[in-house]
C-alpha cells in the first residue's frame, strides 16, 4: 500500500506537513492524536489511544533512553493536549514481565494481570504525573515506534460480525491480523505482542468486539495507515449496504418533524419522571435519518436487546437499550406510556439480574438499573446523562453503535459482547476506582433551570451562578439576542472544548438561550416546549424579569403603563407557573421556583404605583403559589432594592432624573456606569450596611433558595437590601 498517494473516501487526511514538521516530537504526537479525534467515524469521544516511543535524555543518569508517550487515562483524543499523556521508560515496562512471569497463576481477570496496572507507575519517566491507561501494555509491547488504537465505526462493525474474522481476512489479507475478544489489559499486550512475532508482515490488529490497534515506524506513515486501514473497512461495508432493506426494512412510520416534537415535548418529562426515581438525569433527543431508520425497523426489537459491544460504548449505553414496540400511527400516547411503564420495570429487573448472576465477592455495590439509552418508534432516540454533555456523548456512542449493527448486519450478523465479559468490565475494580477518582457531583448538578430575565442584570448573574454549581440552564428574556449573549458569554467563560459542548469530560453544565414573552401564555408554553427537547424535562424556574415605567413629571403614569407593569411582575410569573406546573405534575420530581420581588413591596414611595403595587402583589402571588404547589414546588421570592449596576430598569435618563431629584451633583457628560455607581452609593448610604447592592448579591440569594440547604423553606421572600429599616416586616 502506498501510503502517500492514497486517496480516502470515507475519511479525510488532514495532516499538514507545514503543522507537523515544526513541531518537537511529543507535539507531533498531541497533534497526530488531535487529528484522529477530531473524526467521529474514526474514534468516540473519550475512547482509543495513541503512542511514540520516543528517544529522551534520562535527567537521573544524563544518558538517551527510550519513553513510551501514550495517551493516559480520561481526556479525549481530539482535546488532548501534551499534559494528556504519560511518559514512561520503555525498557522498564518491557521488564514487567518478568515480574508478571513470577505470578504463579496468571492469565486474563486474574489478581496478578491486576496487579500490573499499579506498576506502571513505578516505570513513569521525568516525574510525569499522568495517570497511566489500561491501554499502556498494548502501546509498549508492540515492537513499533508509533501506534494508534482507535474504535472506528466500520471496523467495530467487522470486530463484532459473527464471522469477523473471515471479514478481516477478506478485507485486509494478511496485513490485519484477527484476535478473539480479550479484555485490554497485560494479557492482551501480551497477545499483541506475540502477534507481531508471528506475523512480521502484519500492520495492525483487529481486536474482536472491540476496535482497530495498527502500527508504523514513521508517524505520519502511523496516521495514514490508521486512514487507509478505516477507509477499507468503510468501503467494504458500503459495497454490501442494504439501503432500505437495513435492519429488515421499515416496520414503523416516523411523524413528520412538527408533530414528533409536540409529541416528544408531552413525553418527556413524563418519561424524565420515569428513569429518575434512583437519580434525576438530563436527556437528549435523537432523531437524525440513521436512528430514525433504526427505531422504525423490523429488526430493532432483536438488534437492541444484543446490546452494545465495544466496552467504551456499553459503560456509557449500559448493556443494551430499552426499546418499545409501540406502533407510532396510533398516536396513542396512553399506550406508550404503559408500554414505557412495563419495559422500565422489566429493564430494572433484567438489570439485577445481570448484576445478581454475574457479581463476584468483591463486586462494586449495583448502580442504576433504569436505562440511559430509550428507543421508540416514530419518535426516535432519548439518552439519559447526569448532564447535558453526558446525555450527548451517550447518544453519539448510540449512534455509533447503530453504525457499527448496520455494517455488521450488512455483511454478517451482528454479535453482542458476552454478559459475563460485559459486567467483568462494568463492575471492574479498576473501572470502579476511576470513578472513585471523579470529583463529587456538583451540588446544582443534574438540575434544570430556566431563568426568565437572563438577558441582563440579576438574571444573568444568576445564569452566571449557577452554572458553575453544575446546573443546566435555559436562559431565557424578552429580548431573545440578550439571552443568546448570556448563553454564549456563559458558555465562554466556563471553556468551550474542557468539558462543555460534547467533550463528555468535566461535569460542568450545559446553557442554552432564547426568547419568551411572559405576558403571554403561548409564548411561555412554547418556550417550555423548547426546553423539553432541550433538556427533558425542568426543574426550577427562576423569575428576574420585572418592568419599572418611570412617572412623568407629575407623577404619574398612563393607564397602558400602570397595566403593562402588572403584566410583567405579576401575571408574568403567574402564567409561567401555572405552565410549569404542567411539566412538574407530569413529570414528578420536586423543584423550585424563585420570582424576584422588591422591598418596594413593603415601602410606599411616592411616585411609583405602578411598581410598588405590582411587586406587593407578587410577594403574595409566592406565598399563593407555595400553597399551591406544596409539596412538589418549594416557591419563595427575592426583595432586592435598588439594583442599580447593569439594571435596565435603570437606564441613563432615569438614573440622571433620580441624581437630580435627591440634588446629587453629577457631571453630564460622565458615562453611565460612573452615574450609576453615584447613584448606587447614595442609596448604600441610606441603608443599614453601607454597601450598594449588586446583580451578584441577587444571585447568591437565589442560588441559596435553589438548593438543598433552605429545602425546607417556602413561601418566603428573602430581602437582599443592605439592610433597609423601612422594609423590615413587623
Ligand atoms: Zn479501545
Amino acid at each position: 500500500m502506498e501510503l502517500e498517494t492514497l486517496t480516502f473516501k470515507h475519511v479525510e487526511n488532514l495532516w499538514d506537513a507545514a503543522v507537523a514538521d515544526a513541531l518537537d516530537p511529543v507535539e507531533r504526537l498531541v497533534y497526530r492524536s488531535n487529528l484522529l479525534g477530531t473524526d467521529w467515524r474514526i474514534t468516540n469521544t473519550g475512547g482509543g489511544n495513541t503512542s511514540s516511543k520516543l528517544m529522551e535524555t534520562d535527567p537521573l543518569t544524563g544518558e538517551e533512553v527510550e519513553v513510551l508517550w501514550v495517551k493516559g487515562s480520561g481526556g479525549d483524543l481530539r482535546t488532548a493536549k501534551r499534559a494528556n499523556f504519560a511518559s514512561l521508560y520503555q525498557d522498564k515496562l518491557l521488564a514487567l514481565q518478568d515480574v508478571y512471569a513470577n505470578f504463579d497463576e496468571r492469565g486474563p481477570k486474574t489478581p496478578a494481570e491486576d496487579a500490573m496496572v499499579a506498576m506502571y507507575n513505578h516505570c513513569t519517566f521525568n516525574l510525569n504525573p499522568r495517570a497511566c491507561s489500561i491501554d499502556t501494555p498494548l502501546h509498549s509491547f508492540i515492537p513499533h515506534k508509533f501506534v494508534d488504537h482507535t474504535h472506528p465505526t466500520a471496523c467495530i462493525a467487522i470486530a463484532t460480525a459473527k464471522d469477523g474474522k473471515r471479514l478481516t481476512q477478506e478485507i485486509f489479507g494478511d496485513e490485519v491480523i484477527w484476535t478473539a475478544w480479550q479484555r485490554p489489559g497485560f494479557e492482551l499486550g501480551l497477545t499483541l505482542q506475540q502477534i507481531c512475532r508471528d506475523n512480521p508482515q502484519a500492520k495492525g490488529v483487529m481486536l474482536g468486539g472491540h476496535g482497530l490497534i495498527n502500527w508504523a515506524d514513521d508517524d505520519k506513515e502511523c496516521y495514514l495507515l490508521s486512514l487507509a486501514l478505516i477507509d477499507k473497512a468503510a468501503e467494504y461495508l458500503v459495497q454490501r449496504d442494504k439501503g432500505d432493506e437495513t435492519f429488515g426494512g421499515a416496520k414503523y412510520k416516523s411523524f413528520d418533524p412538527g408533530e414528533r416534537a409536540d409529541k416528544l415535548a408531552v413525553l418527556l418529562p413524563w418519561l424524565r419522571g420515569q428513569v429518575s426515581q434512583e437519580k434525576r438525569f438530563i436527556g437528549t433527543v435523537e432523531t437524525r435519518d440513521a436512528i430514525m431508520q433504526f427505531v422504525n425497523s423490523h429488526d430493532a426489537q432483536r438488534l437492541a436487546e444484543l446490546g452494545t459491544s465495544c466496552p467504551d460504548h456499553f459503560l456509557r449505553t449500559k448493556i443494551k437499550p430499552l426499546y418499545v414496540d409501540w406502533d407510532p400511527e396510533t398516536r396513542d400516547l396512553a399506550s406508550l406510556k404503559s408500554k414505557l411503564t412495563d419495559g422500565l420495570e422489566q429493564y430494572r429487573k433484567d438489570y439485577a439480574a445481570y448484576y445478581e448472576n454475574h457479581k463476584r465477592p468483591d463486586s462494586p455495590a449495583m448502580r442504576v438499573s433504569s436505562p440511559t439509552v430509550i428507543l421508540i418508534p416514530g419518535l426516535g432516540m432519548i439518552a439519559w446523562g447526569k448532564n447535558k454533555s453526558e446525555s450527548r456523548v451517550t447518544a453519539e456512542f448510540y449512534n455509533a453503535a447503530v453504525e457499527v449493527m448496520r455494517g455488521a448486519e450488512s455483511v454478517s450478523e451482528y454479535t453482542a459482547i458476552a454478559k459475563r465479559e460485559a459486567f467483568d468490565i462494568e463492575y471492574w475494580l479498576l473501572e470502579e476506582a476511576k470513578l472513585k477518582r471523579k470529583p463529587p457531583e456538583q451540588e446544582l448538578s443534574r438540575q434544570i433551570i430556566a431563568i426568565i430575565g437572563a438577558g441582563s442584570g440579576i438574571g444573568q448573574a444568576v445564569a452566571e451562578r449557577v452554572i458553575r454549581e453544575g446546573a443546566t440552564v435555559v436562559a431565557l428574556d424578552l429580548d431573545q439576542e440578550a439571552a443568546e449573549q448570556t448563553a454564549k458569554e456563559v458558555l465562554d467563560e466556563i471553556g468551550m472544548g474542557i468539558g462543555v459542548a460534547g467533550s463528555g469530560i468535566s461535569g460542568c453544565g450545559d446553557i442554552i438561550g432564547f426568547g419568551i414573552d411572559i405576558t403571554d401564555r403561548e409564548s411561555i408554553s412554547a418556550a417550555l416546549q423548547q426546553v423539553m427537547l432541550a433538556y427533558g424535562g425542568l426543574d426550577t424556574v427562576v423569575v428576574t424579569a420585572g418592568l419599572y415605567v418611570s412617572p412623568d413629571a407629575t407623577g404619574h403614569i398612563d393607564d397602558w403603563d400602570w397595566d403593562r407593569t402588572f403584566a410583567v411582575n405579576v401575571t408574568g410569573p403567574y402564567l409561567v407557573a401555572d405552565e410549569a406546573a404542567r411539566i412538574w405534575e407530569t413529570q414528578g420530581l420536586s423543584g423550585s421556583m424563585v420570582i424576584t420581588t422588591s422591598v418596594n413591596a413593603a415601602v410606599a414611595k411616592k411616585g411609583s404605583f405602578a411598581y410598588d403595587t405590582s411587586k406587593a402583589a407578587a410577594n403574595h402571588l409566592v406565598r399563593e403559589l407555595a400553597v399551591t404547589y406544596a409539596p412538589l414546588i418549594r416557591v419563595n421570592g427575592v426583595a432586592p432594592a435598588t439594583v442599580v449596576e447593569g439594571s435596565p430598569m435603570f437606564p441613563r435618563a432615569r438614573v440622571m432624573a433620580s441624581l437630580t431629584k435627591y440634588d446629587i451633583p453629577f457631571d453630564e457628560d460622565a458615562d453611565t456606569a460612573t452615574l450609576r455607581q453615584q447613584l448606587a452609593q447614595f442609596y448604600a448610604d441610606r441603608t443599614l450596611l453601607k454597601r450598594p447592592i449588586t446583580p451578584d448579591d441577587q444571585a447568591e440569594a437565589i442560588y441559596l433558595l435553589l438548593g438543598d440547604r433552605l429545602g425546607k423553606t417556602t413561601g418566603q421572600i428573602l430581602t437582599v437590601d443592605g439592610g433597609l429599616h423601612e422594609a423590615f416586616l413587623r
